[in-house]
Parts: C-alpha cells; structure tokens; sequence
C-alpha cells in the first residue's frame, strides 16, 4: 500500500498483506519500503517466511526486490527481523542498534523464535547504530532513538518525507487500540524501561506514525504514545 509518494507499506499479516498461517495475526509484523533514487531502504522484514509475499507486493508498485539496499530493523523480534538472513544472502546490507545487532546475531531467546514454534536463522548486522545518531542512508537522513523495553532492542526512526516528519516506531506502542503498547513477554521486557522510553517518545511530535503492526496514523500519532504512558503508569507501578 501506498502511504506517501514514495513511502509503502509491503507486509503485515493484520492488514492482510501477507499470510503465514492460520490463525496467525502476529507473525509478520508490518514492513515498509521508502524509495529514493538511489535504491530502496526496507525497515522490518517479517518472519521470513512471507518474504516471498512481500516481494510480490513489491511488485505491484514497480519497485524491485533486486534494489533494496538497506534493511532497518526496530528490534529483534522473530516477526520483524526474521527474515533478516535471507535479505543478507541477497546482498542488503542490515542496519540496527548495538542491542538487536547483538540478539540477530545469535538468535538466541531475544528473538522469541520459540513464540513462533520456529527457528531464528542468525545472522549479522553490517552498520551498528547508537542511540541519538543520525544517519545519512541514500541521501536520507534518519533520526536514530533507542527506545528499550518490549525488548532492550528496540528502536524508533525518524525521517521527513514531503514535508512531514515520519517515524517508524515498532513495537514500542501497540496499535490495535489507543493506549495499548507492546507485548509483555520478551525475555528482555522491562516495565520500568518501557515506562521510561514511553516518557521520552511521548514528547516528540510527528505528522505520520507507522508502527510494528496494524494501523498507520496520519493525524496526532503523539496522542497514541502520550495514551500508552498513561495506560503503563496506570498498570505498571
Ligand atoms: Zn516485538
């Protein structure tokens, strides 16, 4: 789906654009594409077993498989970067803070494929980011917020796109309901943390908030992530 000129979102179970398997709503997390002249920057790739799906989504804007350049992940997580090995076998170079990098590259518990009654295929990162960066990715400059605990790894993007200031944000606020956040049971989770990162995100104001899973917020997304710090000082202490 089109979001922005530019700007898709090419996988996700809950919006039905991709499938792993009946019954599932959860395995694939969303993954976005934004294109620049230069080739495409994927952020999440999903469980991997869907990636075939997603590039035949791909496919009905024109945009190619072969020029995905870079692939960012928000955490570790099996249905957002579980698909990461097979992007790094086609030459995408992975992108993510030291605390995913560290957990892809084991694939130990972090990445919860025991959830998913599944294997995470390791694999490694090739540019390790740290909290406050800014990066420059095929002309784009990517603002770079470690926002820990739905898992120590996660991480929230921000880039301006057409005049509005976008973020990807994973699982750092759930997006089913408002004040819903993410997941409780990484084997990294931590409520303090999360509360922490949720004080944090919910000052930053953003036009366009597209998030881990489900629906995409075109208008006051800061009102979800101010919603969610309340929901988690309300249940958390
Ligand atoms: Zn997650």
């Amino acid at each position: 789906m089109q979001i922005l000129k530019g700007l898709f979102q090419v996988g996700g179970d809950i919006n039905g654009l991709t499938f792993d398997q009946p019954g599932a709503l959860w395995n694939d997390g969303n993954s976005y594409i934004l294109q620049t002249e230069e080739g495409l920057i994927m952020f999440d790739c999903g469980c991997g077993d869907t990636m075939d799906q997603i590039f035949a989504n791909m496919r009905h804007w024109d945009l190619s498989p072969d020029d995905i350049r870079y692939c960012i992940l928000t955490h570790p997580h099996f249905d957002h970067a579980g698909g990461g090995h097979i992007l790094k076998q086609r030459g995408v170079k992975m992108v993510a803070i030291q605390q995913t990098a560290e957990a892809v590259a084991t694939g130990d518990e972090r990445c919860c494929g025991y959830l998913y009654h599944k294997t995470f295929r390791p694999f490694s990162v090739d540019m390790v980011l740290q909290d406050g960066e800014s990066l420059n990715l095929l002309g784009v400059p990517i603002e770079v917020m470690h926002l820990p605990g739905h898992s120590m790894g996660c991480t929230a993007y921000f880039f301006t796109l057409h005049n509005k200031k976008i973020v990807i944000s994973g699982d750092v606020i759930g997006t089913l309901l408002s004040g819903d956040f993410g997941w409780s049971g990484s084997i990294d989770f931590d409520k303090k943390i999360y509360t922490q990162s949720l004080l944090r995100f919910s000052k930053v104001d953003t036009d366009i908030m597209l998030p881990g899973h489900g629906m995409i917020y075109f208008h006051k997304p800061r009102v979800r992530v101010e919603e969610a710090l309340n929901s988690a000082l309300m249940q958390w202490r």
